[in-house]
């Protein structure tokens, strides 16, 4: 039920942890983060707190990285397990994503994609959502931004998602309809969160994404913002927080 994310210089994973713990009061029932190391992808996730996500993060792998999504989870499609807990790769194990939200037709997604080869460990609709956009992506041939956008078309439902491709560490893809997602826009860094506290110590710039809206967040090159639907460009309102 809240998603954090991070894409700069400083390290990530406290960056997430943290702000994993500031929107622990929106309820979940698990948590996890994945960060990008330069090389390789690190995910770790749980069933329960974030403190457990903490100790088997700890246990498991180490911290480095300076871009990461992180999430926690109120299950509605998949029971409450480790599993089923976000962050979900994609079957190539190149896309990773968090999602916040419901997405309803799922499963006739998920008929088509087992039709041409894919396989799911979970029982969650998220999980099918990231092998649709990774589909989309190898067969239309298109960047990552393009591939959310295409897929997203074609799911009914309510989302916030972060969508990372570990190809294009440069940049992290976004997208909100009916669940909130904020923008922080810092000094060279960019956070990503489901609502501002968990980068108001670090920028009091935010972006908020309208339904129907996402964001491309790169690194150097800043936000590009399009409407999902019919692809026009939209000017990115940078509000300064009175807080
Ligand atoms: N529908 C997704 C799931 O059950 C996301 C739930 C959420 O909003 O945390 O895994």
């Amino acid at each position: 039920c809240g998603i954090v994310g991070y894409i700069g210089k400083k390290e990530a994973y406290p960056v997430i942890l943290e702000g994993l713990k500031r929107l622990e009061y929106r309820g979940y029932d698990s948590a996890g983060i994945v960060l990008y190391d330069g090389e390789n992808l690190k995910l770790s996730k749980t069933k329960g707190k974030v403190l457990d996500l903490e100790n088997k993060f700890a246990e498991e792998t180490s911290t480095n990285g300076s871009v990461g999504i992180g999430h926690t989870r109120w299950a509605t499609h998949g029971i409450p397990n480790d599993v089923n807990s976000h962050p979900h790769y994609s079957n190539s194990g190149d896309l990773v994503i968090v999602h916040n939200g419901i997405i309803e037709n799922y499963a006739s997604i998920k008929q088509e994609l087992l039709k041409r080869g894919y396989t799911f460990t979970s029982d969650t609709d998220t999980e099918v959502l990231i092998n649709l956009i990774e589909d989309v992506k190898k067969n239309e041939k298109v960047k990552l931004g393009k591939a959310v956008q295409i897929a997203l078309n074609q799911v009914v439902g309510a989302y916030a998602i972060a969508v990372f491709d570990k190809n294009k560490p440069n940049e992290i893809v976004v997208a909100k309809l009916g669940s909130p997602l904020a923008i922080g826009v810092g000094d060279g860094e960019f956070f990503i969160a489901s609502d501002a506290t968990p980068f108001l110590e670090y920028t009091k710039k935010a972006i908020y994404l309208e339904d129907e809206e996402m964001a491309i967040v790169r690194l150097k090159k800043g936000i590009k913002i399009r409407k999902i639907k019919d692809d026009s460009l939209v000017d990115p309102y940078i509000q300064e927080l009175q807080l």
